[in-house]
């Protein structure tokens, strides 16, 4: 039988191995503690091979440090984003009216972080003479009613759907 293995203490990326936990599938798992405090029982291989560095935390800070490095507050995303947001929920933003105060909401995801509005933004045809266009008019910022547009395509729409 092979000498059982002792990784106490060891560090693989954020975890610190803090102790033995039960065996799954006959392999080994270790109960680790991330940089961050969290705890969690991981797989000896997963630690090994480095499928495993952190309790997830490592994943949002690396993205983070991304749009630090790129400076994307720089950006012409990031402007409009900031508009997206005072339009619908500054009451005294000049065009207010007309969004916040018709109910015009942001989703969750593009809201809280500027990140998912940028990436869902270069996925979905964003281009510098694009702006952000609501397929309905009366509908939310939300990736399924939304789309990078020109002017004339938007002036279209908003005319399509004042009939209805
Ligand atoms: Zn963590």
């Amino acid at each position: 039988m092979p000498a059982p293995v002792n990784i106490i203490g060891k560090k693989y990326g954020y975890w610190t191995v803090i102790k033995r936990s039960k065996n799954i599938n006959g392999r080994s798992t270790w109960v680790c503690e991330c940089k961050c405090g969290n705890r969690k029982i991981v797989k000896l291989h997963d630690l090994r091979n480095g499928r495993s560095k952190s309790c997830g935390c490592l994943r949002k800070e690396t993205t983070s440090k991304n749009f630090k490095t790129h400076n994307l507050t720089n950006h012409r995303l990031f402007s409009i984003w900031s508009c997206m947001k005072t339009r619908c929920y500054n009451p005294n933003a000049t065009n207010y009216e007309r969004y916040g105060a018709r109910g015009i909401r942001i989703c969750d995801e593009w809201l809280n972080d500027f990140m998912n509005f940028y990436n869902w933004s270069m996925g979905n045809g964003y281009k510098d003479d694009l702006t952000i266009d609501r397929i309905n008019n009366d509908g939310n910022y939300e990736s399924s009613n939304c789309r990078w547009a020109t002017i004339e395509q938007q002036a279209n729409n908003k005319r399509s759907y004042k009939g209805r």
